[in-house]
């Protein structure tokens, strides 16, 4: 509850209770709840608790109720000169406006305070996210360059993995030539073996054909089998495999 729905609020120190019923009010302006008022003020001499001052006057301390009945409103000011009770009014305004003001300065230093309070907190707030931006754009740059190792990474895997296909391009090739070449010479054998045999023995000398040195090593598949006919094929192939004595039948066995 405020001052805004009419009531006063205790001035004991962090008590602020809205006071109801009966209030102690002092010479120096203050009001207190009949517990802390009670409490207080039994003590000879009395000091305000709000303020300080000493309250040893009769009439410095009064226990007031604070809606009085209708009788009492009725005859606590009659008899009074009209300038008395307006001096009684004015004194009793006097006293409810410092109040109010007492209690607007209060709700003031209150909001300065926690303005004060979300200023700092902002503040915190905002170096917070600076440094964790900062920290966000270095893992950023971490990313990156993480990035571009990977992709020279990629790079040179696809360069690896094209050369292993063209490779394995090149091997599949010479397979096939040499497949190719086993099978003819493995024909040439069967036909040899109906043939003559003195033509396969000239053969290997013949021009065209790769003569006696039998030309793998160092040499490139294609070029290898480039120039190769069915005869010299056949030519070279004598070396490694002669029909001759293949398709012959062996007499001197036994
Ligand atoms: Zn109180
Ligand atoms: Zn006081």
């Amino acid at each position: 509850m405020s001052l805004g729905e009419d009531s006063l609020l205790c001035n004991f120190p962090k008590c602020r209770a809205v006071l109801t019923g009966f209030a102690w009010v002092t010479a120096c302006s203050h009001a207190f709840c009949d517990q802390h008022g009670s409490g207080e003020f039994s003590r000879s001499p009395a000091i305000c608790p709000a303020c300080s001052s000493a309250l040893s006057g009769k009439l410095d301390i009064v226990r007031t109720e604070l809606a009085p009945s209708e009788d009492y409103k009725a005859m606590v000011l009659a008899g009074l000169r009209p300038e008395t009770v307006l001096d009684i009014c004015g004194r009793a305004l006097a006293f409810w406006t410092y109040q109010v003001q007492q209690e607007r300065l209060f709700q003031e230093y209150s909001l300065s305070r926690v303005d004060a309070q979300v200023k700092q907190m902002e503040k915190l707030l905002s170096q917070q996210n600076q440094s964790r931006e900062l920290e966000l754009s270095a893992l950023r740059g971490e990313i990156s360059s993480l990035k571009k190792v990977m992709e020279e990474y990629k790079r040179k895997y696809s360069d690896v993995s094209e050369r292993l296909m063209e490779r394995n391009r090149q091997y599949q090739k010479l397979q096939g030539l040499y497949d190719s070449l086993r099978l003819r010479n493995m024909v040439g054998e069967r036909d040899g073996a109906r043939h003559a045999p003195p033509k396969y023995n000239t053969a290997a000398g013949r021009p065209g054909s790769h003569g006696g040195s039998p030309p793998f090593p160092g040499c490139d598949g294609d070029r290898l089998f480039y120039s190769l006919d069915t005869n010299s094929a056949d030519g070279f192939f004598h070396f490694s495999s002669p029909p001759a004595e293949k398709g012959r039948p062996f007499p001197k066995k036994h």
